[in-house]
């Protein structure tokens, strides 16, 4: 990972990948995808079409079969296990459907630990954990332990863990999965807003609906991608 490197085009270049898994398992099946900075995606497609095995993909958790992975300028097969953690930690955020806070801990020290790769000392930490649930509207919850708050609230705090570190990738695993509606808009209204900030934000999910109102929908079925197109933007409605 040398600092001269060339601006990379693309936050994500997949060129034919593919993913097996042990028997003849074909998760992903020559999937070529291009995601540039900035952009709001979505890929969709129905449980088992490979959407979960993409994600591991984009977010260096797992390493293709065939086919080439470059992510952040990045080609995976280039690094080392060590090198592809530490691109993981500075470069990309998680939110998981299941939050996966820690327990017993207050969501102040949670977000702040999102930085922990980053070296710095824990008030600093802890002030810049507090600025990120402010942009998530929680500032009124620094000291509350996951258990006490909602399922909207934990996945806002999630999404503040994400991104405090400020990665080039924010990759969102069904996001509003657990969530009521109202928590769960209010969530794609936060992915939205970050994206608006310049966050490139994928998410994926098997709802349909939901996928409308992304910028750019990926569909997938069988390990394939079928389909990629622009949605409707957010804002003007869903058209049919
Ligand atoms: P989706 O997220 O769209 O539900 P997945 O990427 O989880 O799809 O799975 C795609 C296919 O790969 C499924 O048939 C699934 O059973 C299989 N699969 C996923 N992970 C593994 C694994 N670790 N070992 C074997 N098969 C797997």
């Amino acid at each position: 990972m040398s600092p001269d490197r060339e601006v990379p085009r693309a936050v994500i270049e997949f060129a034919a990948v593919s993913k097996h898994y042990p028997g003849r398992v074909t998760a992903v099946d020559g999937a070529d995808l291009t995601v540039r900075y900035g952009e709001l995606v979505c890929i969709v497609g129905p449980s088992g079409s490979g959407k979960s095995t993409m994600l591991h993909l984009m977010g260096t958790l797992d390493r293709p079969s065939a086919g080439r992975v470059v992510i952040d300028g990045h080609d995976v097969a280039d690094l080392s296990d060590r090198e592809v953690s530490a691109l993981r930690a500075q470069r990309i955020g998680f939110v998981f459907q299941q939050f996966h806070l820690a327990i017993g801990m207050p969501v102040l020290d949670i977000v702040a630990d999102g930085l922990l790769y980053a070296g710095e000392p824990l008030r600093e930490r802890r002030r810049r954990a507090a600025r990120a649930l402010t942009r998530v509207g929680l500032s009124h919850r620094l000291g509350h332990l996951p258990h006490q708050l909602s399922g909207g609230e934990r996945q806002r705090a999630a999404v503040a863990r994400a991104v405090i570190g400020g990665p080039a990738l924010l990759l969102a695993d069904e996001p509003t999965g657990n969530l009521d509606s109202a928590s769960g808009a209010a969530v794609l209204a936060l992915l939205r807003e970050l994206h608006t900030a310049g966050t490139t934000v994928v998410v994926i999910t098997h709802d349909r609906e939901m996928a409308e109102v992304f910028d750019r929908k990926v569909e997938m079925r069988d390990g394939r991608i079928v389909g990629d197109r622009a949605g409707t933007t957010a804002g003007q409605g869903v058209h049919g």
